[in-house]
């Protein structure tokens, strides 16, 4: 054999090789987003401080902040959230915390569709969100019951469910014991949003367009 053909062969082998690490590397880099996309948690409740919403969404520039920087369950919610590229949908009994109310109305500000269902005698309580969610152009509906719309989850783009006991009020994020599961599981993401969009449609009054 001459020596340009061993060459040749050489250099066809190394090509091959190179092109066999680079598919495996991309494949191996395609599975751990996956894996990392889907991954499965639950977000434990009460967290020892607030979570610090400025710090959690774009940066905090107060030196003597007095909410926490550091990660915790509702620092992970408030991610959740503003990371929402295409729509929200909250169904909730209590809705009171300033900071969740203020990160949906920055959602829609992004063009994200947002929608929020929650209980008829909640809707009045003191420090409810759901009046300056409305003002804001937030479509809210209500179950118009004297029995309880005691759900507590939030489909984010239709593609990540958090389901729990957490009512959205600063006493379930720094009081009492709750739980929030996030999973991207297909068949339980579609089962929630079937039933947000049968309460959707159940909880529509005549003002609702
Ligand atoms: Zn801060």
């Amino acid at each position: 054999m001459k020596m340009w053909q061993t060459l040749g062969i050489f250099t066809s082998v190394c090509a091959i090789s190179e092109i066999i690490f680079q598919i495996y590397r991309y494949r191996l880099k395609r599975s751990s987003v996956r894996k990392k996309k889907n991954k499965t948690e639950v977000l434990f409740f009460p967290d020892k401080k607030v979570a610090c919403i400025n710090y959690f969404t774009s940066e905090c520039e107060n030196e003597s902040c007095s909410f926490s920087h550091e990660e915790n369950s509702l620092s992970k919610l408030f991610q959740f959230i503003h990371n929402a590229v295409k729509s929200v949908d909250v169904c909730v009994f209590v809705f009171t915390c300033t900071d969740l109310a203020d990160l949906l109305i920055q959602a829609v500000g992004r063009g994200v569709s947002v929608r929020v269902i929650t209980d008829c005698e909640q809707v009045d309580i003191p420090g409810s969100q759901i009046w300056r969610l409305r003002s804001q152009g937030i479509a809210v509906r209500t179950d118009n019951s004297s029995f309880y719309m005691h759900h507590k989850f939030v489909i984010i783009d239709n593609t990540r469910l958090l389901n729990g006991s957490f009512n959205w009020t600063r006493q379930a994020v720094t009081g009492n014991q709750e739980n929030l599961l996030v999973t991207s599981d297909s068949q339980l993401v579609c089962l929630y949003k079937e039933r947000f969009a049968k309460l959707w449609r159940q909880y529509k009054t005549k003002k609702d367009q």
